[in-house]
């Protein structure tokens, strides 16, 4: 299935992928942000969690992956140096282009892979579920979050409550990209969220807490609520952690791209 062990779409020629499309109708979109993950991680930590999955499951199936998306909606880190982001629109409009591009050329399962967690769900979920319903309805999507297919595991693993470059995160990276975690500054204190936002608050990605509303605060609130840009602890993390989370996602879309390749083969 794979062209000369290359997974990304950009390493290919334009007959590469024709030939591959006659085999293969199944990619991958990577899909990160380029902001702050507090002292001790790197602005592209997100888009290096896409695509450290997209890459893994790749190798493991022999499916393509797209160039990654480095930027996601971002404007409530906007206060901190370095971060880039895109508007509601913007990322609709880009993911939109993106995938009628892929579906013209024939690929007809595209799974978006999303690092960056809430801040991207509803351009991406609202993107996909339109293309479906209308342009691209033989197209089959899927939107892969790690707050969802990698729920049990975290649940299982992780010590602290987690939010923005929280433990997980953090671990997944360290394992992934060791040199580009500063592990002497890992944040030390959880932001008190209900405290400055209600009881309502999620304080835990992963669901963690009771009842939750979508309360939003932007990046002048967010620059006085944390002076590092984290607002979860990530003391407790580590590469054992991050390879344990990592394989259960990778696993996860393997086992999807196993059930297309048997019941969705058109
Ligand atoms: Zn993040």
């Amino acid at each position: 299935m794979k062209n000369n062990n290359k997974i990304w779409l950009n390493e290919l020629t334009w007959k590469d992928t024709e030939d591959h499309l006659k085999k293969d109708d199944i990619i991958l979109f990577p899909i990160g942000s380029t902001e702050e993950h507090g002292l001790a991680g790197p602005l592209g930590l997100d888009s290096y969690v896409a695509i450290s999955l997209a890459e893994d499951v790749a190798k493991k199936t022999g499916v393509l992956s797209t160039p990654p998306l480095w930027f996601g909606n971002s404007s409530h880190h906007m206060g901190f140096a370095g971060t880039i982001s895109l508007r509601l629109d913007t990322l609709i409009n880009v993911v939109r282009d993106v995938c009628i591009s892929l579906a013209k050329h024939g690929f007809k399962k595209i799974l978006i892979i999303n690092g960056h967690k809430y801040s991207n769900l509803p351009a991406l979920i609202g993107a996909t579920h339109e293309l479906h319903e209308n342009e691209l309805k033989d197209v089959f999507f899927a939107v892969i979050d790690p707050m969802k297919i990698g729920a049990t595991i975290a649940k299982k693993i992780k010590q602290e409550n987690e939010h923005h470059a929280g433990e997980l995160e953090i671990s997944e990276i360290m394992y992934k990209y060791p040199d580009l975690i500063k592990k002497e500054l890992l944040d030390s204190e959880n932001v008190n969220m209900k405290e400055i936002f209600s009881d309502f608050i999620a304080d835990d990605l992963f669901g963690g807490g009771g009842d939750s509303m979508d309360i939003s605060w932007n990046s002048e609130e967010q620059k006085k609520f944390t002076k590092t840009g984290a607002i979860s602890n990530a003391k407790f993390a580590s590469a054992e952690k991050g390879k344990e989370y990592h394989e259960h996602m990778v696993n996860n879309i393997v086992k999807l791209i196993e059930w297309l390749r048997v019941n969705k083969k058109d």
